[in-house]
């Protein structure tokens, strides 16, 4: 089972930091933000500690198909109304892939963008149009579009939003996906009838092309479009059914990542993850 979960990258070991802080889970994969979420600010890849990073990434057998950098979420190549957001958008994903591949990784998770009032057909238009442009000058570093709970103007809620974006884009073999179990039943997807929901998403983009799955349980029911994760078994989708797509057989080489709630400010992913691997539930939460 390749599991791991978001850590977080911080002076003063950065990247180093976040592979010790998931080897410390028992994690065999991770996601990173190369910086905080919620701006665009960053060092300097220079100080990210890499080689010492890759060597332990090295030593525990972690693969680079395995560690995921996620852009942060307030970029948004959908927006036709701002163009410096656009632009800083652009900018900031081109920098991003430099940075994915300084690192040693391959994959990219990236939120296809909110298209604000503009309307769906116009904001799929410019998300395909931001993508060419930062992919520019690159060859290989993938970026794996996140399937999207359909908040506010959210794009992505569908896979044939995924599906127009890869076959539209001027370079779609490097466009992939990462399907993020919360958002999919957000969304409106029906994930209890777990292998149809593979077989639509194999039909409409190809089973191959799934790059990662964040592995959340979610705090509302099918079709609530309001993007809030629980941790594993104590929502709605529940222990049983996230257990399932864990060790799911047609999806054993894609890695598994937790984005559940801190709770009392302490991460739960060691035990979730120990969960996970053991097949059984722990009510760690009960008091
Ligand atoms: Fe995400
Ligand atoms: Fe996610
Ligand atoms: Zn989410």
């Amino acid at each position: 089972m390749i599991i791991g979960c978001h850590v977080s990258l911080s002076a003063p070991h950065y990247y180093l930091g976040s592979v010790k802080e998931a080897l410390s889970y028992n994690a065999n994969a991770l996601m990173i933000y190369t910086g905080a979420p919620q701006n665009t600010f960053r060092k300097n890849v220079s100080d990210f500690k890499v080689s010492e990073a890759r060597q332990l990434l090295a030593e525990a057998g972690i693969s680079d198909y395995s560690i995921i950098v996620h852009a942060p979420y307030i970029i948004n190549l959908a927006n036709t109304t701002k163009p410096e957001t656009f632009e800083l958008a652009v900018e900031f994903l081109k920098q991003e892939i430099d940075r994915t591949r300084a690192m040693g990784a391959k994959v990219i998770v990236l939120h296809p963008g909110s298209h604000v009032n503009a309307g769906e057909e116009i904001g799929l238009r410019r998300i395909i149009e931001g993508l060419n442009l930062a992919m520019q000058g690159n060859d290989d570093i993938e970026i794996a579009l996140e399937t999207m709970a359909g908040k506010g103007s959210e794009l992505g809620y569908t896979f044939e939003h995924l599906a127009y974006i890869k076959k539209s884009v001027s370079k779609p073999h490097l466009i992939k996906v990462c399907m993020d179990t919360c958002h999919m039943s957000d969304a409106g997807y029906d994930v209890f009838r777990f292998d149809e929901l593979l077989d639509e998403f194999d039909r409409i983009m190809g089973l191959d092309q799934l790059r990662v799955i964040h592995l959340n349980d979610s705090k509302n029911l099918t079709g609530a479009r309001k993007d809030r994760h629980a941790n594993l078994g104590y929502g709605e989708l529940g222990f049983d059914f996230l257990f399932k797509v864990a060790s799911h057989p047609r999806l054993s080489n894609v890695p598994k990542i937790l984005e559940t709630p801190y709770v009392n400010d302490l991460p739960p992913y060691k035990i979730e993850i120990e969960m996970l691997r053991n097949g059984i539930f722990v009510d760690w939460l009960a008091t």
